[in-house]
């Protein structure tokens, strides 16, 4: 039983299981599967600066030309800033690899909380910036012209060759998140108590 990521299951499938099946079954999940990078950017702030400008502020989703995703304030000293995923995921990812995160989360702050920003000035800064990245946070369907159904590729998954299942979010007919995975977890286990 496999329960991993999509590319993980499909490196196992080539050469755990050494079968044409297990070849096919491979190629059909990197067809049609694929991953959704996620990003979270953590800022924390001195104890002894200003007044924290998000203070009172609620979780927002920050939308138009922003990057910032989501800003969830968490106490007077941590937020979450930055919550993205797919190509704005990378952006932040490619801007931490190479040491401009923390120019770029300010600015995209100062940007999306003006009026809250300008009270206290460049002192707003966060003092250190935290990210996550998961390069394969959740799945989706590649587009596709065969006529497959979604359901017919999932069921598929359930037992791709003889007594190896795959089992997760990445190998559900609806994708992303809990449910996904625990949707995916009821179809093996209906299977294998078949
Ligand atoms: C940043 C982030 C935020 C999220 N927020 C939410 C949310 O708010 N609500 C929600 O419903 N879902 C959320 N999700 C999605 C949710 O976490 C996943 O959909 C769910 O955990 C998928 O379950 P899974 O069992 O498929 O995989 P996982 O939970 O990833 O479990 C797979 C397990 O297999 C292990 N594993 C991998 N390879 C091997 C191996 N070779 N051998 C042994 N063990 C292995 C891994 O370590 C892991 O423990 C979020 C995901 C991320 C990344």
């Amino acid at each position: 039983m496999l329960a991993t990521t999509a590319s993980a299951a499909t490196r196992l499938l080539r050469t755990a299981a050494d079968s044409a099946a297990a070849a096919a079954a491979a190629d059909e999940l990197e067809a049609t599967v694929r991953a959704v990078p996620l990003m979270r950017v953590y800022a924390t702030w001195p104890a002894d600066g200003p007044a924290p400008w998000w203070r009172g502020m609620a979780k927002t989703v920050v939308g138009g030309a922003s990057k910032l995703g989501m800003f969830i304030p968490i106490d007077d000293r941590v937020a979450m800033a930055s919550y993205t995923d797919g190509a704005l995921a990378d952006e932040w990812n490619d801007a931490e690899k190479s040491g401009e995160i923390e120019e770029l989360l300010w600015r995209e702050l100062r940007r999306a909380f003006p009026r809250q920003t300008a009270r206290v000035g460049d002192a707003g800064r966060p003092e250190r910036v935290y990210a996550h990245y998961w390069p394969e946070g959740v799945h989706c369907f590649a587009p596709r012209a065969d006529g497959a159904s979604d359901a017919a590729l999932a069921r598929r998954w359930v037992e791709p060759v003889p007594r190896l299942h795959l089992v997760g979010e990445a190998f559900s007919a609806q994708h992303q998140w809990m449910e996904s995975a625990l949707q995916s977890a009821g179809s093996v286990a209906a299977r294998a108590l078949a």
